[in-house]
């Protein structure tokens, strides 16, 4: 496939391009606004909406960082639509390996070739028993798969978004922390290149239309960039918050001090919504 956009975290085998990447990260420091399309969009759905929304989305995207994440079939006609365009491109998951016996996933190579830049990986709606105990030895070993993802993403210059949060029972028994230490310890043994993004979703809090206490998102951002602490790769993690954002609530969000940015599901699939949270 032709097309002439690179990923926005392109790196060439040369250390000095990584580093200029790494500059360009820094200095950006744009709020991060990513849509989760889920499977709400068919393809032909998807490409009719891009093609009526493309401008005003692309002033969205002038002064922000604007990702759009549709399911795997439109990826490659939304990647030609955007070219060109302020708005970035995402998947929403990837097999764990380059290559190999996956039936039914998605190699972070097919996402490269069609110049995704972004992927959200380790979703509770992908996780495999998202309701059950998180400290489950069969979701711990999730976790390592998670991290592989991370990792094989990483190798194809595509920046992984993992997502991290804990489930109703789990919260209710003070349980946030160490759930979300399980998820992140395999990614922070990664021998990082680049800094992947966290989007810290309560399980409880996607699509209910509840959403915790500020306090209780900043408390949980906090622990996450402290557990990155001894990454050595002269960014900072950037974490973003997700779970049933609205126009409504999206003000009150964005007080929170030491967030980095949204990860919105349903609200990002109408124009007036997204425009509304982000402006
Ligand atoms: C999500 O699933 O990533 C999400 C944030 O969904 P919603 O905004 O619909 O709660």
């Amino acid at each position: 496939m032709k097309v002439n956009k690179k990923p926005v975290l392109y790196i060439s085998k040369s250390s000095t391009r990584l580093q200029i990447i790494k500059k360009e990260r820094c200095m950006s420091k744009k709020f991060l606004y990513v849509a989760n399309w889920k499977t709400y969009f068919s393809y032909t759905q998807s490409l009719a909406w891009l093609k009526k929304n493309k401008q005003q989305l692309d002033s969205i995207g002038q002064n922000n960082e604007l990702i759009i994440c549709p399911s795997f079939i439109p990826l490659q006609k939304l990647s030609l639509a955007l070219n060109k365009t302020n708005i970035k491109l995402g998947a929403q998951d990837c097999a764990p390996e380059l290559t190999g016996a996956y039936t039914g996933q998605v190699s972070a190579q097919s996402l490269k070739d069609v110049c995704c830049s972004y992927c959200i990986i380790g979703h509770s709606e992908q996780r495999i028993h998202p309701t059950t105990h998180s400290l489950d030895s069969m979701v711990v070993h999730e976790n390592e798969i998670i991290a592989q993802k991370a990792q094989t993403l990483i190798s194809q210059n595509i920046s992984p978004i993992i997502c991290v949060g804990e489930c109703k029972l789990e919260r209710e028994q003070k349980k946030t922390q160490q759930v979300i230490k399980a998820q992140l310890e395999p990614i922070v043994a990664l021998d990082l290149k680049i800094m992947p993004i966290i989007a810290y979703e309560p399980i409880w809090a996607i699509g209910t239309g509840q959403t915790p206490t500020n306090e209780q998102i900043s408390k949980a951002i906090d622990f996450i960039k402290k557990s990155f602490q001894s990454v050595n790769t002269q960014e900072e993690v950037l974490v973003l918050y997700g779970g049933s954002i609205t126009s409504e609530n999206s003000n009150i969000l964005k007080k929170i001090e030491n967030l980095d940015g949204f990860l919105i599901g349903k609200a990002s699939t109408d124009i007036q919504e997204l425009e509304k949270i982000v402006l």
